[in-house]
């Protein structure tokens, strides 16, 4: 049973999809004026684990990701005065971002969504705020009106009452009627782009693209919303404030939120100049596989200390089990199991399904198959380890490889000689009519993505695609 731990209640919840067994579930997505950095991916491994195992859990998974391509930050580095020049320097970074998350295994989300493409469902859910009384007009931009709806600020405990004005509160804009209000929409600035639309020209804030492409896609309640800390206020309560009063009914089910990655003890961020991205990284040598196990290794609720040390560390934990695995794929062993060895193994995998299963405890799922692969080196070195342990333990790895996925791919992993090593010896053991061994060397070869083909000029072999 899988427990999540949700922002709203503050507590640990068993997880139910509102449908059946259908998991609508959406994250926020990047900002696309630069390249992302490892703090932001950080968010979306996370995010990946959790689509991982969702599925894995056998959940049909809907995931919708946005794409924040207009906002302060895209409009200032762009340039662009036109929706065309903004949308041609947006797609350079979006595009750069899928290919680092490639890099990742971060699977690419059902859906992706653009806000520059939203802009009719932007204005009609600001139309509907505004019939209802939730909404106002000053001078060009609409407000969200806070004092009609009660419940604000239950997402990030905030005292709404006494809520002092603070780096967070926008006080700039001092047209609203209560300094806590906050825009759905601007109006346009000389010189800069906008949308000529039934509110008048100008362009949405960013909380109202989130409320409009979830509820387009995922409908107007649906499962699990996803982001980091930093996102619970005020993203995150403005769009509870805005959807629920535009639909009078709850937003989303389970709230998700992870720690950051922190440098020195303080938040990776572009505005502090303390980050890298993942092409800093990968210039210097890191292996990618490493980087994603550093960021998937510690719990995505505890903050995460970056160091190169960690990613080092990381890059020696995949060769272990790389080694190991290797080891148990093409070792030779007698017939029979090892009973320690099996009930261990058997073990991993339940203790890798528990601890995913209680709040995608990642680290406590890595001990499990560390602890398995300890016990089981002792017996390969001991040579105890028998031909009926080695399917048990391929499981597990399948399992812990389709989540972290972190491991080479096994074909790639195979060396030529290896493989020229065991066709010998199936060549051998067919003309010494052992028909079973030579079956068990093909399957063996078959499991790590190894293709046999008899030709009239002898075998041949080949990478499956
Ligand atoms: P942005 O592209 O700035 O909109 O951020 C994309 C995502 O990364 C958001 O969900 C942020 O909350 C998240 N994020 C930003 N900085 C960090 C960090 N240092 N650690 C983890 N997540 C972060
Ligand atoms: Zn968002």
């Amino acid at each position: 049973m899988l427990k999540l731990t949700n922002t709203m209640s503050g507590q640990l919840e068993e997880f139910h999809p509102l449908d059946d067994n259908h998991v609508r579930m959406y994250t926020c997505g990047p900002t696309v004026y630069n390249f992302s950095h490892i703090g932001n991916f950080r968010t979306y491994v996370y995010e990946d684990l959790l689509r991982r195992w969702l599925k894995f859990k056998g959940c049909r998974l809907t995931h919708v990701m946005n794409i924040t391509d207009v906002d302060d930050k895209t409009l200032r580095d762009s340039g662009a005065t036109e929706v065309g020049a903004l949308k041609e320097f947006t797609l350079k970074f979006t595009q750069a971002f899928f290919e680092d998350c490639k890099t990742l295994n971060i699977e690419r989300p059902d859906l992706v969504v653009n806000a520059t493409d939203h802009i009719p469902e932007m204005v009609s859910l600001i139309q509907k705020l505004v019939r209802s009384g939730h909404a106002y007009e000053r001078d060009g931009s609409y407000y969200f009106k806070i004092s009609t709806f009660p419940a604000y600020g239950r997402l990030a405990k905030l005292d709404v009452a006494g809520m002092k004005l603070g780096a967070s509160v926008d006080v700039d804009e001092y047209e609203k009627e209560n300094v806590r209000d906050f825009a759905l929409w601007k109006q346009r600035k000389e010189g800069e782009l906008y949308w000529d639309t039934a509110l008048g020209k100008g362009r949405p804030g960013w909380h109202i693209e989130c409320s409009a492409m979830s509820m387009r896609y995922l409908g107007e309640h649906f499962d699990i919303h996803c982001g980091a800390v930093d996102n619970i206020f005020p993203h995150h309560e403005n769009e509870i404030a805005q959807s629920e009063c535009a639909t009078g009914q709850p937003f989303v089910n389970v709230w998700l939120h992870g720690e950051h990655l922190v440098v020195n003890g303080e938040k990776m961020a572009k505005s502090k100049g303390n980050f890298f991205t993942l092409r800093d990284l990968t210039a210097q040598g890191f292996s990618p596989r490493a980087i994603r196990y550093t960021l998937a290794a510690v719990p995505y609720r505890k903050p995460l200390n970056f160091t190169f040390e960690s990613v080092h560390q990381s890059h020696s934990a995949i060769e272990r089990l790389e080694e190991f695995l290797l080891r148990v794929e093409t070792g030779h062993f007698e017939p029979g199991q090892n009973e320690k060895i099996e009930e261990k193994a058997r073990w991993a995998r339940r203790r890798f399904v528990e601890s995913m299963d209680d709040d995608l405890n990642t680290a406590q799922a890595l001990g499990a198959v560390f602890e398995l692969v300890h016990e089981a080196n002792v017996a390969l070195a001991g040579e105890t380890l028998k031909e009926n342990n080695r399917p048990t333990i391929r499981g597990l790895f399948a399992d812990f490889q389709n989540i972290f996925a972190v491991l080479k791919d096994p074909a790639s992993q195979m060396l030529e000689a290896e493989i020229e090593q065991l066709m010998a010896e199936r060549q051998a053991a067919r003309q010494s009519r052992q028909f079973k061994r030579s079956d068990e060397i093909r399957d063996q070869l078959l499991a790590r993505g190894i293709v046999l083909e008899d030709t009239k000029d002898g075998v041949r072999w080949k990478r499956k695609d």
